[in-house]
C-alpha cells in the first residue's frame, strides 16, 4: 500500500498513521519527524530546518525533496509506505511524481483528513507528544491514562515548541497558501479520498480503511 496522508496541521495525520502502518506493515515517512530527529541530533539537516520550523514556515523544497527521495529509495519502501506531511507544496507534489516514476511505483491513494480551521488550533495547542516513540496525545480529546506518560511505551510526553498559538496560526496560513492547492492536484489525478476528520479517532480510521478498500 502506497499512500499519502494529507490534512491541515493538527488534522490527525500522525494519530492515524500509527494504526495504518501497523495494519499494512509499511514504513511511516514523516518529514516533520525526520526534521525533529535531525535537530535533536545536531546534524546539518537539522541546522537547515530549525529556523523555518520555529517560525511555522516550510523548510525549502530542495532540502525536503532530497530527504524524501533518499528515503523512498530504501528497500523497506518497495512494498509500500505512508507519507505523512509530504508533499506540502505543488513543487513537492511534482517532484514526488518524478521520484515514484523513477522507482517504477504508483500511489494507491491520497487521504485528505478534513477538519475545520476552528477545530485545528485547539488540537495543536493541546497536543502532547511522546519523546521516545512519537505517539500523539491531547490534553482534552485524547488523554494518556497517566498524565505526562505515554501509554504505548512509557516515554515522557512533551509539548512541541511549534504548538504555541502564534506559530499554529502561522502554520495554518502556510497550509492554506501552499499546501491546499495539492487537494485539486490529486483530485485531478483521481487519487484523492476525502475523510471527515471531525469525528472520533476510531471513526476516522474506519473511514480511511473503507476508502482504501
Ligand atoms: P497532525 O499529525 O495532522 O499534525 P496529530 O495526529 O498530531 O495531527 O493530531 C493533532 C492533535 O489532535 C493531537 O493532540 C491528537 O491527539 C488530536 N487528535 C487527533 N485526531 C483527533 C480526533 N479525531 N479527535 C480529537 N482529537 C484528535
Ligand atoms: P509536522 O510534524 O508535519 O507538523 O511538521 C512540522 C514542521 O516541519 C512544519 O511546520 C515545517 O516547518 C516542517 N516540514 C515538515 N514537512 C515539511 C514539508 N514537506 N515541506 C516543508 N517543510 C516541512
Amino acid at each position: 500500500m502506497k499512500i499519502i496522508l494529507m490534512g491541515g496541521p493538527g488534522a490527525g495525520k500522525g494519530t492515524q498513521a500509527s494504526p495504518l502502518i501497523e495494519r499494512f506493515s509499511i514504513p511511516h515517512i514523516s518529514t516533520g519527524d525526520m526534521f525533529r530527529a535531525a535537530i535533536k541530533n545536531g546534524t546539518e539537516l537539522g541546522l537547515k530546518a530549525k529556523s523555518f520550523m520555529d517560525a511555522g514556515g516550510l523548510v525549502p523544497d530542495e532540502v525536503t525533496i532530497g530527504i524524501v527521495a533518499e528515503r523512498l529509495a530504501m528497500p523497506d519502501c518497495k512494498a509500500g509506505f505512508l507519507l505523512d506531511g509530504f508533499p506540502r507544496t505543488l513543487a513537492q507534489g511534482d517532484a514526488l511524481g518524478q521520484i515514484l516514476d523513477g522507482l517504477g511505483m504508483k500511489l494507491d491513494g491520497v487521504i485528505n483528513i478534513e477538519v475545520d480551521e476552528a477545530v485545528l488550533i485547539p488540537r495543536l495547542t493541546g497536543r502532547r507528544v511522546c519523546r521516545k516513540c512519537g505517539a500523539s496525545y491531547h490534553m482534552i480529546f485524547n488523554k494518556p491514562e497517566k498524565e505526562g506518560v505515554c501509554g504505548q511505551c512509557g516515554g515522557e510526553l512533551y509539548q512541541r515548541s511549534d504548538d504555541t498559538i502564534e506559530t499554529a496560526k502561522n502554520r495554518l496560513n502556510v497550509y492554506n497558501q501552499q499546501t491546499e492547492p495539492l487537494i485539486a492536484f490529486y483530485e485531478k489525478q483521481g487519487l484523492l479520498k476525502r475523510i471527515n476528520g471531525d469525528q472520533t479517532i476510531d471513526l476516522v480510521l474506519a473511514d480511511i480503511l473503507k476508502a482504501l478498500d
